[in-house]
């Protein structure tokens, strides 16, 4: 597909970043390039739209969900909803701990950000081990969201994340080992 293949000519990697051993997938040029980013924001609204006729909100992971989160949800019509690392969200919140490769983080959302039964797909830019991605889901489901999918650009196949999301559905657009 034309629009997948201009996404994935605008992926960098960069060998030993933030640490080495790591290869960083970085998706900098794709913001950069309008053609390629429409590209990327029409490939997700096809997807969503012809999986789910029904959606209220887009969730955004703290940061590059929120590059990619709000775009998407002005073309559903539909609102945004931030996912934030801790201490950044103000009123009462949910938040959880999950742990990373060296150490634990702390992911929030606002109690009131979305109600009950509200149908919710979390989107952010890369899925690597899972842990992020399974703790957002893990936010959401306190609040009662009936989470219809998570939905990232990039899948680290070799990483396995997908499945500590064990029964929710996961889709990516592009992969690699
Ligand atoms: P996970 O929790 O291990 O799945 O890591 C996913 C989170 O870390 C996402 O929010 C990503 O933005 C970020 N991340 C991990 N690896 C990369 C990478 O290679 N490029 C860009 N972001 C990454």
């Amino acid at each position: 597909e034309e629009r997948l293949r201009r996404v994935r000519d605008r992926v960098r990697s960069f060998p030993d970043f933030p640490e080495p051993g790591v290869l960083f997938r970085d998706i900098s040029p794709l913001l950069k390039d309008p053609v390629a980013f429409g590209a990327l924001i029409d490939l997700l609204e096809d997807h969503v739209r012809a999986s789910f006729p029904q959606i209220d909100f887009i969730a955004g992971l703290d940061s590059r969900g929120f590059l990619i989160g709000p775009p998407l949800a002005q073309r559903l019509g539909i609102g945004f909803v931030p996912v934030r690392k801790k201490g950044k969200l103000p009123g009462p919140t949910e938040s959880v701990t999950y742990n990373l490769e060296y150490g634990k983080a702390e992911l929030e959302i606002q109690s009131d950000a979305v109600e009950p039964g509200q149908k919710v797909v979390i989107v952010d830019d890369l899925l690597a081990t899972g842990g992020t991605m399974r703790a957002a889901c893990e936010l959401l489901r306190r609040l009662e969201a009936e989470i219809l999918e998570c939905l990232v650009v990039i899948e680290l196949k070799a990483l396995k994340g997908s499945e500590k999301l064990s029964s929710i559905p996961f889709h990516a657009l592009l992969q690699y080992d």
